[in-house]
């Protein structure tokens, strides 16, 4: 069964109480983005909302279209002057089904928010708008909600279009949803929380023929089934046992199925794999590639690998993970902060930013069905807890950059 959305603590008594009163607002917004989702790069409705919200709350700055659909609002504190911070909520959605039928479900019917983005831009917009009612700062809160986080780099496309060049921030921080973790629970640790998750691609050819003369063929089939096999020990035999890394083998093709004595030409095999470390991710590059293309060559066939680098290792650096912990330990208590939170073999687009410039991520529990199953649906109680998780962490940070 699911996790408990049992709050394991008073989670009104655990948020800001200006951000708390704004609870059955921000639960509307979140719903109408669950039934409207958008999926990828490409969410101009969603943005279009959020640049509106942001406005109409007094946000002084209000950035469109960089990268394509991301928005950012920049907030000044009661002075300009003073370092500047950012916060990043992704908000697309993914190309699937939702099985429930609460009252907000989505209104396509093969997408839906099933990663709990919805909630991410909502609660961005809950801090905007405390932001800009309080100032209780100095420097500015840049905000920067980003599409495409599901599999498009929307963090790297915002980047390459001039995020950090136009909003120049000292530290940035992100929050995911996490349903292994009931309300009032946070998690983290103080370096690798996601894995780099990257794609490859190996095209095995051989030389094809009649089924029933194998001596005539170089057969790819046979060599592909070796190369699967021996790809087994990239894990157990090259990474060391103190690390941790994964090759899976998502997809194989070759021949048709209604041609059963017809050795094909070729293979394809398609595959992700994770690491946590640039050395460890650089070794399985190359081991596949040696391991692969040796093993092809055992059997008269070549391989050709191509390696796709997706998203890099989520790194939190320690200077920002301990005090986002501390400032969660403030609201929730000492007990519920997990500051030794293992690391997740998912990947996660915000690698990126945290690439860029020293952040840390955190997941906030919620309880529920698990991320990217048919049930999902983002926790509406968590948003005060959340947003007010990230005000304070930044107040705190402006003030400690301040000297
Ligand atoms: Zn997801
Ligand atoms: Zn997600």
């Amino acid at each position: 069964m699911f996790v408990s959305q049992e709050p394991v603590v008073d989670l009104k008594k655990a948020s800001i109480p200006l951000i708390e009163s704004w609870k059955d607002e921000f639960r509307e917004i979140r719903q109408d983005f669950h039934r409207n989702p958008e999926i990828g790069l490409d969410t101009p409705r969603t943005s279009g909302k959020i640049a509106g919200f942001l406005r109409s709350y007094g946000v002084d700055e209000v950035h469109e279209n960089i990268g394509g659909c991301g928005v950012v609002g920049v907030v000044y504190g009661s002075s300009k002057e003073g370092p500047s911070l950012g916060v990043r909520a992704d908000i697309d959605a993914l190309p699937m089904k939702e099985m429930s039928d609460h009252d907000h479900v989505s209104c396509l019917g093969n997408r839906m928010h099933g990663c709990g983005h919805d909630g991410h831009g909502t609660t961005l917009l809950a801090v905007a708008k405390y932001f800009a009612q309080t100032r209780n700062f100095a420097g500015k809160a840049v905000l920067i909600f980003q599409p495409g986080e599901e599999g498009w780099s929307g963090a790297k496309v915002m980047m390459d279009d001039g995020l950090f060049e136009r909003f120049p921030v000292q530290e940035i921080y992100a929050y995911h949803t996490a349903s292994a973790l009931r309300p009032g629970e946070l998690a983290l640790n103080y370096g690798a929380m996601q894995a780099a998750a990257d794609a490859f691609t190996l095209t095995i050819t051989g030389k094809g023929g009649h089924g029933s003369r194998p001596e005539n063929c170089n057969d790819p089939i046979v060599a592909a089934a070796y190369i699967i096999t021996a790809l087994q020990t990239l894990v157990s035999r090259n990474v060391s046992p103190l690390d941790s890394a994964v090759v899976s083998c998502g997809s194989i093709h070759s021949g048709d199925p209604l041609a059963q004595s017809v050795i094909p030409n070729s293979c394809q095999i398609v595959g992700t794999t994770r690491t946590f470390k640039p050395e460890t991710r650089d070794l399985i590059e190359k081991r596949l590639k040696e391991v692969a293309e040796s093993t092809a060559a055992a059997f008269g066939c070549t391989a050709v690998l191509d390696y796709d680098r997706k998203y890099p290792p989520l790194i939190n650096s320690e200077e920002q993970a301990k005090p986002i912990a501390d400032v969660g330990a403030e609201l929730v208590g000492e007990e519920n902060v997990k500051r030794n939170y293992p690391r997740a073999t998912g990947g996660e687009d915000f690698a990126f930013m945290a690439g860029a410039v020293p952040g840390a991520y955190i997941r906030v529990g919620q309880g529920g069905a698990p991320a990217h199953n048919g049930y999902f649906d983002f926790n509406d109680e968590i948003i005060p807890l959340a947003a007010s998780l990230l005000v304070k962490t930044l107040e705190k940070r402006f003030k400690d950059l301040a000297g």
